[in-house]
């Protein structure tokens, strides 16, 4: 039958009806392999005993109030995200486009209190991606996601995230902000140099701007680190996180200094459901886990231990891999096939990986992999690999062996 589904996705032709740890079973009652994590935010994996717990308990009790209330468990998710950041004040939303256009807001609503009401202007990288409301669409600049839907909302200017000078010179009467993603991660996992996200920071304090990192995927231990701002030691005014940080459950957060909130008072900006006791119990119980001793250290060595082994792969795969590249478990493999093969060779193999931009397939199992996994999760890619060689009649290491 014709799915009565707006038609805008490329979905596999495969539904899955359990998940436990990285694996997920399909209705098929075959079992795949999870490096794909739901896009970054299956967190912890699937059926995660504390968050289960966490969310089960939360639902006989209570799902929703409304901010009109005061709200115990998001004061205590706020305090344990801003002692763990740069931070000061949180504002919690439900998806990452959301949080965006919270953090756009924010730093338009801090120029007007300033004095700069002129200056509204945000900007933003090629490459980029922010989501899809109409202002995020702007953002991300992509004429793809554009085209079509009626005047650009005004107020994003795009440039090359490679030169500082040119940044820069891009800086006009009208800019108020610099919104970047740390690494990219929908258009290929593309690093940004530490050294140029510090001569961000260094700009935004010289001309008063204010520095808005989007952590949307790279946040909550995603990269080796709690932040990946941590990586390069630049430090934003504001911060927008959300996929990780709900394990699953639907939520995101606008993260902030006083300062640079400080023209969002009562009034000024708000939300029906974010926030909401369900999602801040959940926010809690990853933040219990991830905050452990030791946990985002972990993500750190075995996201090296699997660059490692995918050097390995490449090495022994030169025809269909072409790079590794990432920090953490964000890892983008850059392929000679088109990504969207490469993830169909790999689902094959009962492997799910992610498709994304610059020929780029991502890797972003749950945190909580393990080695073997990952050991078990390269030999499926090598066998996917050894099947595309085949494809493309590349001489295979296969036929010697
Ligand atoms: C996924 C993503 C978004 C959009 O998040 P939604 O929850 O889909 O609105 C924004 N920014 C980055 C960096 C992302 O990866």
């Amino acid at each position: 039958m014709q799915s009565a589904i707006v038609p805008i996705y490329a979905r596999a032709d495969v539904a899955f009806e359990r998940g436990d740890g990285c694996w997920l079973t399909a209705t098929t009652g075959e079992r795949y392999l999870d490096f794909g994590a739901g896009i970054a935010v299956a967190s912890l994996g699937y059926s995660h005993p504390h968050l289960v717990e966490t969310l089960t308990k939360q639902a006989a009790k209570l799902w929703h109030t409304s901010n009109l209330f005061q709200m115990p468990e998001g004061e205590r998710l706020a305090r344990r995200l801003v002692d763990a950041t740069f931070a000061d004040l949180a504002f919690f939303a439900n998806s990452g486009a959301e949080a965006n256009e919270a953090a756009v807001k924010m730093a338009r609503k801090r120029q007007s209190v300033g004095g700069h009401p002129e200056k509204y202007r945000i900007l933003t990288f090629t490459g980029a991606f922010h989501g899809r409301t109409l202002a995020m669409i702007a953002a991300g600049g992509q004429a793809k996601y554009i085209e079509g839907f009626g005047p650009k909302v005004d107020g994003f200017d795009q440039i090359p995230a490679s030169n500082l000078a040119a940044v820069e010179a891009a800086v006009g009467p009208g800019t108020g902000a610099i919104m970047i993603e740390p690494i990219q991660g929908e258009s290929g996992v593309r690093v940004i140099a530490p050294e140029f996200l510090r001569g961000l920071r260094r700009l935004c304090d010289e001309r008063g701007l204010l520095l808005i990192f989007d952590e949307v995927q790279t946040g909550v231990g995603r990269c080796g680190r709690l932040f990946a701002y941590e990586l390069s030691g630049a430090v934003p005014d504001i911060m927008t996180v959300a996929k990780g940080i709900g394990g699953g459950f639907p939520m995101s957060v606008c993260l902030a200094t006083a300062d640079a909130a400080k023209g969002l008072t009562v009034g000024t900006h708000g939300t029906t459901f974010g926030g909401n006791p369900l999602a801040m119990a959940v926010g809690n119980a990853v933040l219990d886990v991830v905050l452990a001793d030791g946990f985002i250290a972990r993500v750190a060595r075995v996201g090296a231990f699997a660059r490692q082994r995918l050097a390995e792969l490449k090495d022994r795969r030169p025809h269909v891999v072409a790079e590794v590249r990432g920090e953490g478990l964000m890892i983008g493999l850059k392929v000679k096939t088109s990504p969207q093969d490469f993830a169909a060779a790999a689902r094959a193999h009962k492997l799910l990986t992610i498709p994304a931009g610059d020929n780029v397939v991502r890797l972003v199992p749950p945190l909580i992999v393990s080695e073997d996994e990952l050991v078990e999760g390269v030999r499926r890619l090598d066998a996917a690999c050894a099947d595309l060689e085949r494809a493309i009649g590349a001489p295979s290491k296969d036929a010697a062996a």
